[in-house]
């Protein structure tokens, strides 16, 4: 057990601390500037971004390489989703995690799980500045081998060992009810979904076992 730790909140990533679309943008932004610096084509961050605005998932550079007028063949696909994975993000705190983050509750410890690419997500991190913030342990379930993903236990599990508290210490907090809640209330954690303007998932839960216990806008309404 830690020492004065009682609690132990801990965040998902994208779309609960800060708003993923934010980074679509900039990784699209990034990919059309390294495409227009190496080969002089211009306009893909704005094609890609549209795409993605018209409910575009999964394939985007494929078709905004299209609309280019380019065909996109497979080595530029990848050199592009290499860009964008790898690049330094322009995104920031939601104003609201930003003030929750700064000024948590006494005898809290703070932690993360995200899911998402390793490279991608070691960036967010770093450019959201989340040990700074004190978060720990920071667990990318793409660290922890093949099919570890949410709704995985590994994850939930690598942080509860981390802590040595009973479950019930535990709250998650995340956005995406198709894969995050289902785990964690299963193994006696609280958990609670942001819904924030903006956010990419919006479908509701399939059933009550992957609804959240509370679901709240902003990181304001945490007690
Ligand atoms: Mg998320």
């Amino acid at each position: 057990m830690t020492l004065g730790i009682e609690h132990v909140t801990v965040f998902d990533l994208d779309d609960t601390l800060y708003l993923e679309r934010d980074y679509v943008a900039s990784g699209f932004a990034a990919a059309g500037a390294w495409l227009a610096a190496e080969r002089g084509i211009h306009g893909l961050g704005g094609a890609a971004w549209s795409c993605f605005e018209s409910g575009h998932r999964g394939n985007i550079f494929d078709i905004a390489l299209g609309h280019l007028g380019m065909t996109p063949d497979p080595a530029l696909i990848a050199r592009l989703v290499g860009v964008y994975r790898g690049h330094v993000p322009d995104i920031a705190l939601a104003p609201d995690a930003a003030a929750w983050l700064s000024a948590p509750p006494p005898n809290r410890a703070l932690a993360l799980l995200t899911d998402g690419p390793v490279a991608s997500q070691s960036a967010k991190i770093a450019a959201l500045g989340l040990a700074d913030h004190g978060l720990s342990p920071l667990v990318m379930t793409g660290t922890l081998g093949e099919g570890c993903g949410k709704p995985h236990p590994r994850g939930f599990c690598v942080i509860e060992s981390a802590y040595g508290l009973s479950p019930d210490c535990f709250t998650y907090v995340a956005d995406n009810a198709a894969k995050d809640f289902v785990t964690p209330r299963r193994r006696g954690w609280r958990t609670v979904q942001i819904r924030r303007e903006g956010r990419l998932h919006q479908a509701s839960p399939i059933d009550a076992e992957h609804a959240a216990d509370r679901v709240i806008t902003s990181l304001g309404e945490m007690e």
